[in-house]
């Protein structure tokens, strides 16, 4: 009989263990989307953020695949209650390395780690406030970028996404109107991205294949849905946090260096929420270009760096 209690409690402990490993997964995946910035929380399809859960995500940690959460910090974030999601994350959640794995070149963090090569990606645009000063810049260096397009923004700044295009950057598919796409239905997840699609289309004539998630969140089985239509989902592992507290230029490019490696995707903004100051973002791009460059990276655009079409 001791025998059979050992084995007992032997059986006990891999449960528990394997309680907590799934615990911190979920963790992770909360945080993640409670760290990015909200764009236009009104406009969101579902959306219960509020400024005090800003706050707080001020203390959580951004969206990067080399961090893991330990236990406490799950704890951490449960307790404050935020968003909601962490019940339905616990079901779906699957970490973004889990879901690299999973998605081998489909759902994408970075590019060949053997090639001294990156690429900078904005996110929320077109904004007439920021974005045409940062293709300003690009042009200067000669520098080409990948933009994440939204799709109301586009539909209200045509001409904006015409310039990019025209000058020679990439654009990418960011949703209709920035929603929490893990909130979504399937039907209206597509309806986030076939609608922006149709938008592009029109105004550019081009079809993105590229696809990035607000907050970088998208369920496995939307992944999957997109693999099925000709998509290709990008985040990134550099995060400049210029979305947090309105940085300075030299917090955008220290962020930025943290993580840095060749192959790396770095995330900016090339548009924000009314309340949403850039200009931290706009100050960094020519020191970090030169920075870059000094490093001897070469910049290129997202669809250079995975080696894949940018359109569809
Ligand atoms: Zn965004």
């Amino acid at each position: 009989m001791p025998i059979l209690n050992k084995l007992l409690r032997i059986i006990t402990s891999i449960t528990v263990a394997a309680g907590i490993l799934a615990g911190a997964e979920t963790a992770a995946s909360a945080s993640s989307i409670s760290a990015a910035w909200i764009l236009e929380p009104a406009k969101q399809t579902l959306t219960n953020s509020q400024p005090k859960q800003k706050q707080s995500s001020s203390r959580q940690r951004s969206n990067n695949p080399n961090r893991n959460k330990p236990r406490a910090k799950a704890k951490k974030v449960n307790r404050s209650g935020k968003r909601n999601i962490k019940r339905a994350n616990y079901a779906e959640g699957m970490s973004w390395v889990h879901m690299q794995k999973k998605f081998p070149g489909t759902f994408v963090l970075s590019g060949s780690r053997d090639k001294r090569k990156v690429a900078l990606t904005f996110d929320d645009a077109p904004d007439p406030r920021v974005t045409p000063v940062i293709l300003n810049t690009l042009s200067k260096h000669r520098i080409r970028a990948t933009f994440f397009i939204v799709g109301d923004r586009a539909a209200k700044n045509p001409e904006l996404v015409k310039r990019i295009i025209r000058e020679g950057h990439v654009i990418g598919n960011h949703s209709y109107n920035h929603a929490v796409l893990t909130k979504l239905p399937l039907p209206q997840f597509q309806q986030q991205i076939w609608k922006t699609d149709g938008i592009i289309k029109r105004i550019a004539g081009v079809s993105p294949r590229l696809v990035r998630p607000p907050y970088g969140e998208m369920k496995p089985q939307q992944v999957a849905w997109g693999k099925q239509n000709g998509f290709t989902v990008v985040n990134w592992d550099v995060d400049s946090e210029d979305w947090r507290n309105n940085p300075s230029s030299s917090r955008v490019i220290a962020n930025i260096k943290k993580t840095l490696q060749p192959g790396s995707i770095i995330l900016q903004h090339a548009g924000g929420g009314d309340r949403q100051n850039l200009s931290g973002t706009i100050d960094a791009l020519p020191v970090l270009i030169e920075m870059l460059q000094g490093k001897g990276y070469e910049i290129v655009t997202l669809p250079e760096l995975l080696g894949k079409k940018a359109y569809r």
